[in-house]
């Protein structure tokens, strides 16, 4: 399991419908308002 860095909810990256790359590494999302906002603004969030 992947966690949404935005929510902190845990994501199957085998069903995830959202996922972003980020210098390298791929991120996962519950929902594409999560994804928005990691978009927005990674650098709040890709520390996890
Ligand atoms: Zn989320």
């Amino acid at each position: 399991m992947a966690k949404d860095p935005v929510c902190k909810m845990e994501v199957d990256e085998n069903t995830a419908k959202y996922k972003t790359e980020h210098m390298g590494k791929t991120y996962y999302f519950c929902a594409p308002g999560c994804k928005a906002a990691f978009e927005k603004d990674p650098h709040k969030y890709m520390h996890m």
